[in-house]
């Protein structure tokens, strides 16, 4: 059966070249590992690409107070403490070497006077913290590991969609795909996989997202039997674009806000004053979200339904040297110059705190030799994630996932491939072109997005989450039935027959999540539950595939050790 495929070998296969996937690569590489990177846009187009503001870690160049210490606070701090607090040490304590690494590799950031790495303000971070390159952090981070990884060897498998992982008993064996481009089918045998496959935002309707954002990684490892954590934290980033329609929902970074811009209503109120006084603009997301959200709810807000942001006090080229991208995407998209007049902006969805249940020290999943890292891992950011922090998640624990996945590799045999989960691979994916009647996987997906936005979004209620659960029901219903016309050549509609599958899973994941938590934190929103609960600051939940069956089951948050406890309590 097997003889039938184009078939690779690795001893570690990495799913996602973002910045998750290339970092684990690059280690995997040097711990002597063969490596193989499969990834369903080019290299170098992952959704990383797209970062702008920065990487935090505290290198104290700027400010001199700050410390590891202070940004393992400001991240438990901002994920209101559900975070996994050894993955929040390790990822403060990590980060600055991650950046030198990254340097030293030829990454070219933004210098202070005296030469050494820029930082800059944040939403959350104490400290000035964030390392950039302007406000395209991420195309410089990319470009530098991706450069390391070929220059060292590793095999690039790209535009190839990976659609199941691949067992040999209880353990990881290889994964099953199509090349995009030809439809045809590939096979990969590996003694690793880390899943670096990022975030979920194309499941609903406004996102900063890119078109690679489905959720993949989270739902091949669902089915494969790995667990999922806290998928009920779902962040809306606080400044997307609100006009015009076509790009409605594209970042607008908080560098903005991060270089001084000010958020006004249509009265020209300060509105930051009255939700957080003391952060104003720089406050969390979450806040700075809902804050929005509020103001136009309760008709202030601005002509397209969001709030003006303002930059335009600062002198024109210093917007045009700190924040290019933004300069240019309001100018070319909405004509709108950012140097004389306010932007218009609203909520966003733009990442996903929960994610695979990882070991903070190798990223291993419950499953053998499967390992995950980046968005597609859940932990570190607990109920909400501070800017910046994740840039430094894919760095800190890319790294540790692929030299964990490389030492699994070394002391493991050869799996073997199963031919009954390859035809049942090949059939799932086969089998949207047989059917002669079905809808098509675009009207379904579209209106998934719709359901999402407005039953799963920045606030929720018990009914609203339960119609959603229903929805979801109906929508498997008819992806069940859907049909795919023409060919297996270049049908992005086939793509998407695929890729819905993916949405649907998580989509269910973050609904029942987000149900049985009875509270509001963080991200999470409940209009039925608006206080934040001692109770439920105790508890992570967890999602996982029993029989077809989606459970969810709570766990207790793991006790931290003293010396960190009282880290916290200094600040009470
Ligand atoms: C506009 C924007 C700006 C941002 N700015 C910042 C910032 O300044 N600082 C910060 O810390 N964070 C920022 N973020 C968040 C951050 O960019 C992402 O969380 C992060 O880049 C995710 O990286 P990743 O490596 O986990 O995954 P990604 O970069 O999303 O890469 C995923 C990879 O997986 C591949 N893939 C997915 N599914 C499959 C499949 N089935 N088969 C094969 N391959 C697959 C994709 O092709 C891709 O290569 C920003 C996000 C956005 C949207």
């Amino acid at each position: 059966m097997t003889q039938k495929y184009e078939t690779h070998e690795n001893d570690v296969l990495i799913i996602g070249a973002g910045g998750a996937g290339l970092r684990a690569a690059v280690e995997a590489l040097a711990q002597g590992a063969s490596v193989g990177v499969v990834c369903k846009s080019l290299l170098g187009k992952a959704h990383t690409v797209m970062a702008e503001g920065g990487i935090a870690a505290a290198m104290c160049n700027v400010d001199q107070a700050d410390s590891w210490r202070a940004h393992f606070k400001d991240t438990m701090r901002g994920g209101k403490f559900l975070n996994n607090w050894r993955m929040a040490q390790l990822h403060a304590q990590e980060s600055p070497d991650r950046i030198r690494e990254l340097e030293q590799w030829g990454a070219l950031f933004d210098r202070t006077d005296d030469g050494n790495i820029l930082q800059r303000a944040f939403g959350g971070h104490t400290y000035k913290r964030l390392c950039h390159v302007g406000d395209r952090t991420g195309l410089e981070m990319i470009r530098t590991l991706q450069d390391r990884g070929v220059q060292q060897g590793i095999d690039v498998y790209m535009e190839c969609t990976i659609t199941r992982l691949l067992k040999d008993g209880d353990k990881i064996a290889g994964a099953f795909g199509y090349w995009r481009e030809q439809g045809r089918f590939v096979l990969f045998k590996a003694k690793s996989i880390v899943i670096a496959t990022g975030g979920i935002g194309k499941a609903w309707k406004v996102t900063s997202n890119s078109w690679e954002c489905t959720g993949d990684g989270m739902a091949l490892a669902y089915e494969a039997g790995a667990e999922l954590l806290d998928m009920e934290f779902v962040q809306f980033h606080p400044t997307g674009m609100v006009w015009p329609p076509g790009v409605q929902g594209l970042l607008v970074t908080e560098a903005v806000r991060g270089e001084g811009g000010i958020l006004r209503n249509k009265n020209g109120e300060r509105f930051m004053e009255k939700y957080d006084p003391k952060r104003m603009e720089l406050s969390t997301r979450d806040v700075v979200a809902r804050s929005i959200y509020t103001e136009v709810k309760e008709g202030r807000g601005s002509p397209h339904g969001g709030a003006f942001l303002d930059i335009s006090h600062k002198p024109a080229e210093y917007v045009k040297r700190k924040l290019p991208s933004m300069y240019h995407q309001f100018k070319d998209l909405a004509d709108v110059d950012i140097t004389k007049v306010p932007m218009e902006v609203g909520p966003t969805c733009h990442y996903v705190m929960g994610g695979i249940r990882v070991d903070a020290e190798t990223g291993a999943s419950t499953i053998s030799g499967l390992f995950a890292a980046g968005e597609a891992a859940g932990g570190l950011h607990g109920a909400n994630r501070l800017g910046g922090n994740s840039l430094s998640d894919l760095l800190v624990f890319g790294r540790r996932a692929g030299l964990a996945a490389a030492e699994h590799a070394k002391k493991s045999a050869a799996p073997n491939l199963d031919n009954a989960q390859i035809e049942a691979a090949e059939k799932q994916l086969l089998a949207p072109f047989e059917r002669t009647t079905g809808e098509n996987p675009y009207t379904i997906h579209m209106e998934l997005q719709e359901m999402l936005q407005s039953l799963v979004g920045i606030f929720r209620t018990a009914e609203d989450l339960s119609r959603a659960l229903g929805e979801l029901e109906k929508f498997k219903a008819r992806a069940a039935l859907m049909r795919v016309e023409g060919s297996r050549l270049f049908n992005p509609g086939w793509h998407l027959s695929r890729d819905l599958q993916c949405m649907l899973i998580v989509a269910q994941a973050v609904a029942t999540s987000a149900l049985a938590r009875q509270e509001s934190r963080g991200a999470h929103s409940r209009i039925d539950f608006p206080k934040t609960e001692d109770a439920w600051g105790k508890k992570n939940h967890v999602i996982a595939k029993k029989g077809d069956a989606m459970t969810l089951a709570e766990i207790p948050v793991r006790e931290m050790p003293d010396e960190l406890k009282q880290l916290l309590a200094e600040d009470k």
